[in-house]
């Protein structure tokens, strides 16, 4: 037999970009008509204002190429570890912060990702070996009106109402969290009222935030949930993510629960999945960073379960869109008067889009293709809302 030479191997030489410096831009600004409301989700109330804000932050490295997100957090504090760091070694970064400095760990890795993409020419998506492009959203709302308002999600017609508008709109799910009423039965109608407008036609879920004080409030809320064919219902009482009572819930209701949000580490919401207390698990790119997400996606996967991402941003479509055991992507927040999102999408340059009407006619929203992130930000948007600069290198 004639032998075949193997074509040579490519010499791969392997870089070490290092990081060089660091800049966090406090960007703040005013939502009218909104104050905080229960979980700080902002409430609709028409005359007041809610401030908000993110920390712009940039990475800068030897090889030219700069990470840039918005984060929850001022990273600034873990500069002495950064300062020199590889930027190709995520997994030991994220290891080495993964307990000390909790949110600050996932944005550091978010940024690692930005920086990885770029230099590699490919989107964070392909890096992650995404495999779809458009993913299917659902309208997150607001918190509803608060007491004594016609309409705003004041009244379970206006749910209802609201929830029709986003059918419309392309949306083929619809979450809403509770409105700030101490009436349970409130909650009760608002459940039915739209189980019987759009049940047939959206899934629907509900985010209690962990708002109902009782055993009692989740169970009547949950067979509410059960009669109008509720797709999940998060956090539903007491503290959220607790087990062993969310297990004792399961057993008296049948839609299935949705929780991890208010717990931090792999091991902490697998137990959720393991100990029977939830059925989706929540994941969450600001809390575990990218590739905290996708280890948890693949832990759930293993036991049968799906991840579900919390929030909406670029980072959490490039992870969404390498991850098969993921349904939703969530527009939050979304209300028929005002639109309160957690990043300001004046940060935003050309091509990229959160809020209510950022879908397409199928209730779906593109995954950024460009390098890293694979979005523009606008830098006159962003230093006019900036407050406090700091610059460390
Ligand atoms: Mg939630």
């Amino acid at each position: 037999m004639r032998r075949t030479e193997s074509p040579p191997v490519a010499s791969i030489t392997l870089k070490s970009p290092k990081i060089t410096g660091i800049e966090v831009k406090k960007v703040e600004w005013e939502i009218q008509d909104c104050s905080p409301g229960s979980g700080m989700v902002p409430t609709y109330n028409p005359g007041t204002s809610h401030g908000m804000s993110l920390f712009m932050t940039r990475l800068f490295t030897d090889a030219g190429v700069i990470g840039e997100y918005p984060l929850h957090t001022d990273i600034t504090s873990v500069s002495d570890y950064l300062l020199g760091r590889d930027v190709l070694k995520r997994e030991e970064v994220w290891n080495d912060l993964k307990f000390v400095t909790g949110v600050q760990s996932a944005g550091v890795d978010i940024l690692l990702w930005d920086i990885a993409g770029k230099l590699s020419d490919m989107s964070v998506s392909q890096l992650l070996g995404g495999y779809r492009d458009r993913l299917p959203a659902y309208a997150s709302t607001m918190n509803g009106g608060i007491a004594g308002l016609d309409g705003g999600l004041s009244t379970p017609e206006s749910y209802a109402d609201f929830a029709q508008r986003c059918s419309e709109i392309g949306y083929q799910a619809f979450k809403i969290h509770p409105y700030p009423r101490p009436v349970i039965q409130d909650h009760v109608d608002v459940m039915l009222a739209l189980g019987e407008r759009v049940g047939g036609e959206m899934d629907l879920m509900l985010d209690a935030f962990a708002y109902y004080p009782t055993f009692a409030d989740a169970l009547k809320v949950g067979r509410a949930c059960d009669e109008a064919g509720f797709f999940w219902i998060e956090d539903p009482y007491f503290e959220g993510a607790t087990e062993p009572g969310h297990s004792r819930l399961r057993e008296y209701i049948s839609t299935p629960l949705l929780q991890g949000e208010t717990l931090r580490g792999l091991s902490s919401k697998m137990n959720l999945l393991v100990t029977g207390a939830t059925d989706f698990i929540r994941g969450q790119v600001h809390g575990e960073g990218i590739t905290g997400t996708m280890k948890l996606a693949a832990a759930a996967e293993a036991v049968g379960a799906d991840i579900e991402i919390h929030g909406s941003g670029p980072a959490q479509r490039h992870a969404m869109s390498a991850i098969g055991n993921s349904n939703y992507y969530e527009m939050v927040w979304v209300h028929p008067d005002v639109q309160c999102l957690q990043t300001t999408p004046d940060i935003f340059g050309e091509g990229y889009d959160d809020g209510l009407e950022a879908v397409d006619s199928d209730g779906m929203v593109p995954v950024p293709d460009g390098p890293g992130m694979g979005v523009e930000w606008n830098w006159d948007a962003i230093d006019h809302m900036t407050t406090v600069t700091k610059v460390v290198d």
